[in-house]
């Protein structure tokens, strides 16, 4: 079922997985050799193209010089680069312990100026730090950090987490002796416990996160660090019950399997002669299999050893639902038998989880029917019972995680009086395009076409629209934006989404075909919809920001639906193990249609995205693209057609042309007064009265021109009037 055969051969290897994008985005790139001749020609200093920080001053810009550029600083083992006003990270896949150092945080963080100092990650952290003392609206930060899977954002989350666990540590080292652990520490813990969890190694990186996560770091007055929350965004719970091939399921289960004493493999009935179906490749160790460090961050974060215990129990009964296999029943009034093999996995896994085996078989084995007023107890079939199986495990996975995460809440939240500032990080999965792609994918990439959409009129759009109402004469770039994409996937009345709804609240067998007559005839006027013609399989193809994506249709209904059987629900609710009663407690148990006519997998997720775009319109945002230098993760090795690609899906190129040909720094007449009119008062020229209260911005831009006019004359050799630019509320430079 979930488990899309389509991710088998994704991505991973290289050129011929990122077909899909080269074909809709490659075509600058196609004739590479014959620009890298120009590129000969415009650029004549090559040994000095590793010098340029800032993307915007190689000149020309193009996808091609730009890519040259950061080819060479590549090969320099310069990872950081400026676009801009953003910043673009070349993942170096290897240890460089010196670039992230204490004292390297410190000189970045003790620098008046940091931004003169090498690009840095720090920079744009320091950036964001200072914003908040400056007091400027909007006083909150979001640093977002994109990227495709492998390409470093969640490396990069983590770092700049440590950079403010650092420099804005609130806690004395004095406190961390005591057995509540620092604030910071346990901020940084969360990460460390959120991981094993919703991580997993996958074929594009051995690190993978399966989920989005937003981490608002709580400032007090001073500037110190003194909590934050998470809020995490579509965990792949999929994966616990389905892993493609040559991937792995979620890192926890590893970490039991290797990491548990033999008291504790006891306990979750773990021998080393069994084998679980659902922890495919567990002979490949990787580094983040450490069962230990979980086990801290959980101690740190106050999990207690009772609950510990609870947890690991409810996961390994987990894997023992994995082993149960059903063989089909000749007589369809008879339900379904379990296979011999699995009658001991039965028991156990009821024995973990904590409730009788005997209802545990009838709840995979046999469907309630409401008719009217009665219910109907009906058999299942085979399939109907791996169906059932595979929900439980998800169902109990994922309000796990939820628990986890509730739970790293309480832990690390600050009380609202003792906060009032926040830099938020965002690290959320980039753009996929599998050969496969269904309901994850769409919602994916949703999410990355209203960041995108975000990027592009925060930056691109605001900025150009600030050069003309500030009246001054500015040609337009042309922009790809990207609302009808939009307005194809979320509008209403008429959308992939809105009919996708439709479809699910009707209470009948959904049919792939049926849907996609209907998605043709109501959303065939939006260009960025689109049918293969000869296409025997029902899909539908979107043409994303970032490249074309074809979804399938099957199955994208029940997906949609995410049904949970009732009697499920009721089965953990009687569990002797606390800690599954007390997820389940508040768990409806209605799976009326009426009940979920409210809540679909894509109306619960586009929900808490607005929320999130909400926060983020709010705050004044800095961008980090990472980019994935090879799609063999090996270091010093860059490719430059997956290197444009990625740039191009991100904006880069637009931004750059954009901040290349404007002014990078405008300021507000009231700043500028205030922070340059000292300036002017020991001029030759005799000082500028400065009267902030005066009313007016002609009065303002008067003394604004002053200021300019003095120091133009005065401080510059040979004054030039191309170097600043004043608008009708702000000065630009
Ligand atoms: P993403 O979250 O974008 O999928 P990750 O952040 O997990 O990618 O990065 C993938 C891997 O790349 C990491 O596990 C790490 O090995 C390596 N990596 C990423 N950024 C850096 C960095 N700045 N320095 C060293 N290694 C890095
Ligand atoms: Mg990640």
């Amino acid at each position: 079922m979930n488990c899309a055969d389509g991710r088998r051969n994704v991505r991973h290897g290289g050129a011929e997985a990122m077909g899909l994008n080269h074909h809709v985005r490659g075509s600058q790139m196609s004739q590479s050799d014959s620009v890298d001749e120009d590129v000969q020609a415009f650029l004549p200093d090559q040994d000095q193209l590793h010098t340029y920080d800032d993307l915007t001053k190689v000149n020309p810009v193009t996808p091609t010089t730009v890519l040259k550029c950061l080819q060479a600083r590549y090969r320099m083992k310069v990872f950081y680069t400026h676009a801009g006003c953003t910043l673009v990270a070349l993942n170096p896949f290897q240890s460089i312990p010196d670039l992230y150092s204490l004292d390297v945080m410190k000189e970045y963080h003790c620098a008046p100026q940091p931004q003169e100092f090498k690009p840095h990650i720090f920079i744009v952290a320091e950036k964001a730090y200072r914003n908040v003392r400056s007091q400027l609206e909007p006083v909150d930060q979001s640093l977002v950090v994109s990227g495709e899977s492998g390409a470093g954002k969640t490396w990069t989350s983590r770092c700049l987490m440590k950079y403010y666990a650092t420099v804005a540590a609130s806690s004395s080292v004095l406190k961390s002796q005591n057995t509540v652990k620092r604030i910071e520490r346990r901020v940084l813990d969360s990460n460390s416990l959120m991981e094993p969890f919703g991580n997993a190694c996958t074929l594009r990186n051995h690190n993978s996160s399966r989920f989005g996560k937003y981490i608002q770091l709580q400032l007090d007055r001073c500037q110190l660090l003194v909590g934050a929350s998470v809020q995490t965004y579509l965990l792949e719970k999929t994966r616990v019950s389905c892993q493609p091939a040559n991937e792995r399921n979620f890192h926890i289960f590893y970490q039991m399997w290797n990491g548990g004493t033999d008291e504790q493999k006891k306990q979750w009935m773990m021998s080393h002669d069994q084998c679980f179906k659902w922890l495919p490749n567990s002979e490949v160790l990787i580094e983040e299999d450490c069962f230990q460090d979980t086990v801290e961050a959980m101690d740190h974060l106050g999990i207690n050893a009772e609950k510990q215990q609870q947890i690991f129990r409810i996961l390994a009964g987990i894997l023992h639902l994995g082993n149960l296999g059903f063989s089909s029943s000749v007589d369809e009034s008879q339900p379904c038998n379990l296979d011999e093999k699995a009658k001991g996995f039965l028991h156990r896994a009821a024995e973990l989880l904590c409730v009788s085996a005997e209802d545990l078989q009838t709840c995979l084995r046999v469907q309630t029917l409401r008719a009217g007023k009665q219910n109907m107890l009906k058999p299942c079939s085979q399939a109907q019972c791996i169906v059932r199986r595979d929900c439980l495990a998800k169902l109990i996975y994922a309000q796990l995680f939820e628990w986890l995460v509730i739970f790293i809440n309480k832990s690390i939240c600050a009380d609202k009086f003792s906060w009032c500032n926040f830099i938020g990080v965002l690290d959320v999965y980039g753009f996929e395009c599998f050969h496969i792609n269904n309901l994850e994918q769409l919602c994916i990439n949703y999410a990355n076409e209203k960041l995108q959409q975000h990027f592009v009129a925060h930056y691109l759009k605001a900025q150009q629209e600030d050069y003309v109402s500030e009246g001054l004469e500015w040609s337009f770039i042309k922009y790809q934006d990207n609302q009808s994409c939009l307005d194809l996937i979320e509008g209403s009345p008429l959308s992939v989404f809105s009919l996708l709804n439709e479809e699910s609240r009707l209470n009948r067998d959904s049919d792939a075909r049926a849907l996609k007559v209907r998605l043709e005839k109501e959303l065939c006027g939006n260009a960025n919809i689109s049918w293969h013609k000869f296409s025997q399989v029902p899909h539908f193809t979107v043409a994303h920001y970032a490249g074309k994506v074809s979804y399938q249709l099957e199955g994208m209904v029940e997906k949609n639906k995410d049904p949970v059987p009732p009697e499920l629900i009721s089965l953990l609710q009687k569990s002797d193990n606390q800690l599954l009663q007390q997820m389940f407690s508040q768990h409806q148990t209605e799976n009326s249609t009426k009940g979920l006519s409210k809540v679909t997998v894509v109306s619960k997720f586009k929900n808490s995205l607005e929320s999130l775009m909400k926060i983020l319109h709010a705050t004044t945002p800095h961008y980090t693209r990472c980019i994935k230098p090879n799609p063999e993760c090996k270091p010093l090795m860059f490719k430059k057609q997956e290197v444009v690609v990625q740039l191009e899906a991100c904006g880069i190129v637009e931004a750059i042309h954009i901040s290349a040909a404007g002014f990078p720094v405008r300021i507000s007449f009231k700043s500028f007064v205030q922070c340059y009119g000292l300036i002017t008062k020991y001029s030759k020229s005799g000082s500028v009265r400065v009267d902030l209260e005066v009313d007016g911005a002609t009065t303002l831009q008067s003394e604004v021109k002053k200021i300019i006019s003095v120091v133009l004359q005065e401080h510059f050799s040979e004054p030039s009037t191309a170097l600043v630019h004043c608008g009708n509320t702000k000065v630009f430079l």
